[in-house]
């Protein structure tokens, strides 16, 4: 069994740098350690946190009063399987790190995800997604340990519950992620088809048309470096948690009410952003609507402030606490509500504290 760190610092093993301590602190690198770990807690009634790389994570002040266990297990195993090849990769593997060796064995289909802090294990937890890929596109299953009977066991995709930002396991605890595999296209040239208007821009290519795999994931890096989102410790705005609220889904009646407030607000030749959903819904832009709101980058508060180079990614200017954050983030909402009656819904998952009462 690992070393328990008790009284452990969390907010250095967050992207945000917040939080309090854990109770104590366990680094698992092996996977039926990790499983034996989350069995005896789960026995003994311990509350358990997981912990990837801490990129979507907003932890109270208080701390977690409780065990946190940080998944560091590794590996990655690659079968051919009739035209695609299959990765199984470990929860513990950095994310990026993946993308690059996909990428550079020549295998497409999450190259748009380059640059995206945290690991593997994460990834379905939320279907990460940017630049027009989503994990839900190549992910064909999941391994889990399942806290309700002990068992460890195959996910198939479908029973994931994947939609925009989300999935069957946010929000909720009673699955562990031990490992993922994803179905990427071998011998690929080219990435998959470019599904972003902005990086099909970059690559000089239509939307839909494809561009070479390597050139596609230095675009996104490129793009992504211009918007602080991707981590460096040079760039003190990517201490965040990446986008902090989710793109609003609007029914027809909702982006129609959205739009007579912005035109009321801002113009009759003034059009809120809309982008359709398979479902029939809209989605809009958070970011649209925060800097309309009156809230650009940069705009600060103490010492917590919206990125310079992004209006959607809230940043830890140094010295800052977890409420000061929460703080500024509900200013933030309340101003797009009473703006334009839309809700903004925080993306990371918050720990210790829950948005609907801060
Ligand atoms: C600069 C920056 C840019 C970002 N850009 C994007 C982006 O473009 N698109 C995007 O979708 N996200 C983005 N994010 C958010 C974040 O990187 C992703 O959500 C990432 O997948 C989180 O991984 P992590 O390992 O850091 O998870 P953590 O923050 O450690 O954990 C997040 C949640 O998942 C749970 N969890 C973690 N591992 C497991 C596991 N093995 N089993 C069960 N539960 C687990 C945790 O308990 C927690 O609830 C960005 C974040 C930053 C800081």
């Amino acid at each position: 069994m690992p070393d328990a760190v008790p009284d452990a610092p969390l907010a250095p093993l967050t992207t945000l740098g917040l939080g309090g301590p854990a109770r104590q602190l366990l680094e698992v690198t092996d996977e039926a350690e990790l499983v034996a770990v989350i069995r005896d807690a789960d026995a003994a009634g311990e509350p358990v946190l997981l912990l990837g790389g801490g990129s979507n994570v907003v932890i109270a002040d208080a701390g977690f009063d409780g065990t946190v266990v940080r998944i560091a297990t590794r590996g990655v195993d690659t079968r051919r399987e009739g035209d695609r090849v299959l990765l199984d990769v470990a929860a513990g593997e950095p994310w990026d790190a993946l993308v690059a060796h996909a990428v550079g064995e020549r295998l497409a289909g999450i190259e748009c995800l380059a640059g995206i802090p945290g690991l593997a294990g994460a990834t379905p937890i939320q279907n990460v997604g940017a630049y027009g890929q989503e994990v839900a596109q190549t992910i064909t299953s999941v391994r889990v340990l399942d806290r309700e009977d002990g068992e460890v066991g195959d996910l198939p995709a479908a029973a994931c519950g994947f939609r925009y930002r989300h999935s069957a396991f946010k929000g909720h605890d009673r699955y562990v992620v031990l490992g993922v595999t994803y179905a990427l296209v071998p011998d690929a040239a080219l990435a998959q088809p470019i599904a972003y208007a902005e990086l099909a821009r970059t690559l000089g290519v239509q939307a839909g048309e494809r561009a070479p795999l390597a050139e596609t994931r230095e675009a996104v890096l490129g793009l992504r470096r211009g918007k602080g989102m991707v981590l460096d410790p040079a760039d003190p705005d990517t201490r965040s948690a990446g986008s902090f609220f989710t793109n609003p889904i609007l029914d027809a009646d909702a982006f129609a009410a959205l739009t007579a407030r912005v035109h009321e607000r801002l113009g009759a030749e003034v059009r809120p952003p809309g982008f359709p959903e398979a479902d029939g819904r809209t989605k809009t832009s958070a970011a649209w609507l925060i800097d309309r709101a009156g809230f650009g980058p940069g705009t600060r508060r103490g010492q917590v402030a919206q990125s310079g180079k992004h209006a959607l990614a809230l940043v830890n200017l140094g010295g800052a606490q977890t409420a000061d954050l929460v703080g500024f983030a509900r200013e933030i909402a309340d101003g797009v509500q009473e703006a334009f009656g839309v809700a903004l819904v925080p993306e990371p998952v918050f720990v210790g504290h829950r948005w609907d009462s801060a």
